[in-house]
């Protein structure tokens, strides 16, 4: 009789146990359908590498809903992992790591999508001999990816030359130019391997990482560095990523010379290279281009532009206090620029956006920017676009009506251009690459790597 006893109370608790997993279950689903229709409406789709779902494979343990840095990229639909917001991943591929069934390959494109990009083989060497692209100049992003490139652009490098060249004055074994994470991890793997070497950077060290908002999570993976070993942290500060970088090239007697633009690169028919900036030449056996994607600001082409108060890029919103500002743009960078302005002391902060709203930024920030409009802190301007920039004023066309509004400094968030015209003037082939396969290749060498320096 007790063991009835005993049996029924234990059926009923697994029954009611199962009904609220089975309605927690519906929940969620619905709350990702909920997801994917929003994602749809807002989403302009996964903008790099992104995770392509086998659904014959996936088990729905929902894993990959849960690992993603930047939030809800993934969701359960129907009991499967589907991408319900593409447009926030930026390829970290943690979802593909967790995956415990192999259902995620990470991907550039949906299957047989191909884009005009620069021809690289496998070594990320390009059409012409011994110029090679590092980092997300080739298509992928990702510090890690960087840094892997550089080092292996320089590898294959140092393998192809003579052990008796002679030192030549002034003809270094390779120029980088860029000094972003490829640029920094390919100087550092020069000396490494005992190359003579210059890096060339038209701003500051640290590329894009630098110019990151103050205190910026940055979400990283382990990573063989140059000169140092194995990376290992997958989570810190922007600030502590770039004292790190700092630490590491002060040791190893960086290199560099900051302040110069790369305008044009040429080979002779001695098969060396001649690379230009604005005021210097220099020569080379090899070329690593680790220019990044965004290095040079979209511009609006507005009257006024050039005046010196309009900015492309906020590191430190409070330095700025008890001013007229008009922040340009849709994305998480203008919105988080704005808030970040608005926060400080007495300043007027207008955020004008030519669509009539915000459609690729995160749910944190849409809530905090509605928030800060709705108590006036900030004034928002859809259907708006700057017309004329002045000393004192900008005018804004809203709606077909013009607005001119008092100003001292104007911030645009326009994106980047990729340097592409740039490796077209210097004879770099370009091409439709099937990206489908690209992120997947990248991230098995990731692993095998990882399974290398585990033996
Ligand atoms: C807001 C934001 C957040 C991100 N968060 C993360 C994250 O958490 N984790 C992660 O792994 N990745 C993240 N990324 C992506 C990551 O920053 C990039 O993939 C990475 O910086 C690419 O490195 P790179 O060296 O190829 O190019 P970059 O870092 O862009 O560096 C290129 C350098 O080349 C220089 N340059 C360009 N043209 C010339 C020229 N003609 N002459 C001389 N110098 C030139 C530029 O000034 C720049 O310093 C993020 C990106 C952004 C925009």
């Amino acid at each position: 009789m007790d063991t009835l006893i005993a049996l029924v109370i234990a059926a009923l608790v697994t029954a009611f146990f199962l009904r609220g997993y089975l309605k927690n279950l519906k929940k969620r689903d619905e709350r990702a359908r909920a997801a994917a229709e929003k994602g749809k409406l807002f989403s302009e789709g996964p903008r790099s590498q992104h995770p392509h779902i086998d659904n014959a494979q996936c088990i729905g343990c929902a894993t990959c809903t849960t690992v993603c840095p930047e939030g809800d990229v993934l969701a359960m639909v129907g009991g499967k992992a589907a991408i319900v917001n593409g447009y926030k991943c930026i390829g970290h591929g943690l979802c593909a790591e967790a995956c415990p069934v192999g259902a995620i390959q990470m991907v550039m494109a949906s299957p047989s999508v191909g884009a005009d990009m620069p021809f690289m083989t496998a070594e990320h060497e390009t059409s012409i001999q011994n110029l090679f692209i590092a980092g997300e100049l080739g298509g992928l992003a990702l510090i890690k990816n960087a840094v892997n490139h550089g080092r292996e652009c320089v590898d294959t490098i140092s393998a192809r030359l003579d052990e008796n060249r002679p030192a030549t004055p002034g003809l270094h074994d390779v120029l980088i130019i860029g000094a972003g994470p490829a640029g920094i991890s390919a100087s550092l793997r020069a000396i490494e391997n005992r190359l003579s070497y210059v890096t060339l950077e038209q701003d500051e060290v640290g590329g894009t990482v630098a110019k990151y908002p103050r205190q910026k999570l940055v979400m990283t993976s382990p990573v063989e560095f140059p000169m140092y070993g194995k990376f290992k942290k997958t989570e810190l500060s922007k600030e502590n990523l770039l004292a790190f970088w700092d630490m590491v090239l002060n040791r190893a007697d960086f290199n560099v010379r900051t302040g110069e633009k790369v305008e044009n690169i040429t080979k002779g028919a001695d098969g060396l290279f001649t690379v230009n900036t604005l005021n210097n030449s220099y020569r080379a056996r090899a070329v690593v281009l680790a220019l990044g994607r965004t290095g040079t600001p979209r511009k609006l082409g507005v009257e006024g532009e050039d005046l010196a108060k309009v900015m492309y890029r906020l590191i430190e919103a409070d330095h700025y206090v008890n001013k007229r500002i008009l922040v340009v743009g849709g994305g998480d960078s203008a919105v988080e620029a704005a808030m970040g302005l608005a926060s400080q002391v007495g300043n007027q902060v207008t955020l004008s956006y030519r669509k009539e709203q915000f459609s690729r930024i995160k749910e944190r920030n849409a809530k905090r920017i509605d928030e800060c409009w709705r108590n006036g802190k900030i004034n928002v301007a859809f259907n708006s676009i700057p017309v004329k920039i002045r000393e004192d004023s900008v005018t804004l066309e809203v709606g077909g009506q013009l607005r001119e509004l008092p100003n001292d400094y104007v911030w645009i968030f326009a994106g980047g251009t990729p340097p592409y015209d740039f490796l077209k003037k210097i004879g770099v082939q370009f091409g439709m690459r099937d990206l489908t396969a690209e992120a997947g290749r990248e991230r098995n060498t990731d692993q095998n790597q990882l399974a290398h320096a585990a033996r």
